[in-house]
């Protein structure tokens, strides 16, 4: 039971985390990094687009994520397959029969509510009263084709797995790959939420980033083992705090239908703990489903022991949007300088939209004429952003504010020596150093 004093704690803690996630939310507006979708027809729920700057951002955890799984392990290889696939697809995956929350609905004002987060026995919003809980599919339908009727439904899918499954023996077939391997796949998934928000963490539509990794029965919970080591890597790379993340085991009542093992990667948001990624022993639960529900043989012949086999499937399953929110969230900074306040947010230069800004000191005196040489110089290694406007500290806070690690100024010194300043976003050291070195240097600290 908590006493009063945790509970006061807790109430102080939350306030303080939505107020922080108010400022995110404000700061990705006015920077261009997210906006809620059609906005100017009053936006629609749970939806956002990612501005210039965001989607630079996304762009990057993408790629980093592609380049971990299939440049860096020579037994995985991509795939994007269609949003849209056969339904049978979603009965062979139980998602028919298992995606589904518990919900009540209010007999008087009409919202839903996940039973599993209603306490009593009445509607929270209006006292009303509520029905019993019913089954709800969180799978979108549309229909295909000119008719519309029950044959021409198909589902937006809930998740990138099922275009993996369904495409192993094609993948096997062509790339002759063996036991163990993996393929990984960025794509779109869609649900139909009951309760989304807190900004990008939980929405309607998203994007996964999701490898499986087919081994031999028997040896699933060592390669279980080794991704729950690699997936945590992967974000200390991306720059996360250790300390705000962990790993969390679902004990037997909140393992999904086709799970032995399952672990969440979580992180300490300013909401709380949550999920972050997946990583789950999904046995040979999906490949002896769809073996069934499609009638094709899906084994594996082991060369080695002569005998077929149904491979188990370790999955790493991770939210694109979510990694986003929790580069952000960790990111974000205040601090006083000078008596002046500025925001930061202290994004790993492999990460940040922008690397480098490259600023004259003053608008005049031929200052940017050389700017831009600098500019056109580093233009083919790194993302760069030139500005002249406003005071040299307001532009230099522009940039803190987006992530942008480091900033060049060119000045008056600049015009005998050929040197340059170079700043540091989270130090705010200043180097001089040589034009002729710069692109060494960067390159040097952008990949570090
Ligand atoms: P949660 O418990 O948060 O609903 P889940 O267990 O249903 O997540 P999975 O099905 O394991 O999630 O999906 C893998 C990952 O996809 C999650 O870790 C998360 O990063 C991301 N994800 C899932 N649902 C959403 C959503 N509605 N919005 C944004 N990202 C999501």
């Amino acid at each position: 039971m908590n006493t009063t004093k945790e509970r006061e704690i807790s109430k102080i803690k939350l306030a303080a985390g939505r107020e922080r996630m108010d400022k995110i939310v404000s700061l990705c507006k006015r920077r261009g990094l997210i906006y809620p979708s059609s906005e100017i027809y009053g936006g629609l729920g749970s939806c956002w687009d990612y501005g210039p700057l965001g989607v630079a951002l996304k762009n990057n955890i993408q790629d980093l994520w592609w380049k971990e799984m299939t440049q860096l392990h020579d037994n995985i290889v991509g795939l994007d397959a269609a949003i849209l696939m056969h339904p049978k697809v979603w009965e062979a995956s139980g998602h028919v029969e298992g995606f589904v929350d518990p919900m009540v609905d209010c007999k008087k004002c009409k919202f839903r509510f996940r039973a599993d987060e209603i306490e009593g026995t009445v509607c929270p919003k209006c006292g009303g009263e509520l029905t019993d809980p019913r089954q709800f599919n969180l799978m979108f339908k549309t229909s295909m084709g000119p008719v519309e009727d029950r044959s021409s439904m198909v589902y937006l899918r809930p998740e990138t797995a099922q275009g993996i499954y369904v495409n192993y023996l094609n993948v096997m077939q062509s790339t002759r790959l063996k036991i163990p391997f993996g393929i990984a796949q960025v794509g779109k998934a869609f649900r139909n939420e009951i309760t989304p928000g807190n900004f990008i963490f939980r929405t309607r539509e998203f994007e996964q980033m999701e490898m499986q990794f087919f081994v031999k029965p028997g040896e699933d919970e060592k390669w279980l083992e080794y991704w729950l080591e690699e997936r945590m890597n992967f974000y200390l790379k991306l720059g996360l705090k250790k300390e705000k993340l962990r790993l969390s085991r679902h004990d037997k009542k909140e393992l999904a239908h086709y799970a032995k093992t399952a672990y969440d990667i979580e992180y300490e948001f300013p909401f709380g703990w949550k999920e972050l990624e997946g990583i789950h022993n999904r046995t040979d639960y999906d490949l002896s489903r769809h073996m069934k529900y499609s009638g094709k043989d899906l084994t594996y012949f082991d060369e080695e022991t002569g005998k077929r086999y149904i491979p188990y499937i370790i999955e790493t399953s991770a939210g694109l949007n979510r990694t986003l929110l929790t580069l952000l969230v960790d990111a974000y900074d205040e601090e006083e300088v000078e008596g002046e306040r500025r925001v930061i947010l202290h994004l790993s230069p492999v990460v940040a939209p922008i690397k480098v800004s490259v600023l004259p000191l003053v608008k005049k005196d031929g200052l940017p004429d050389i700017a831009k040489e600098i500019v056109a110089k580093l233009r083919s290694y790194f993302i760069v952003f030139y500005d002249q406007q406003g005071s040299i500290g307001r532009r230099y806070r522009r940039q803190d504010e987006v992530g942008t690690p480091f900033g060049i100024t060119v000045d008056y010194q600049t015009k005998e020596d050929n040197t340059v300043t170079l700043r540091y976003r989270d130090t705010l050291v200043q180097d001089r150093v040589l034009i002729d070195d710069l692109v060494n240097i960067l390159r040097e600290r952008v990949e570090a």
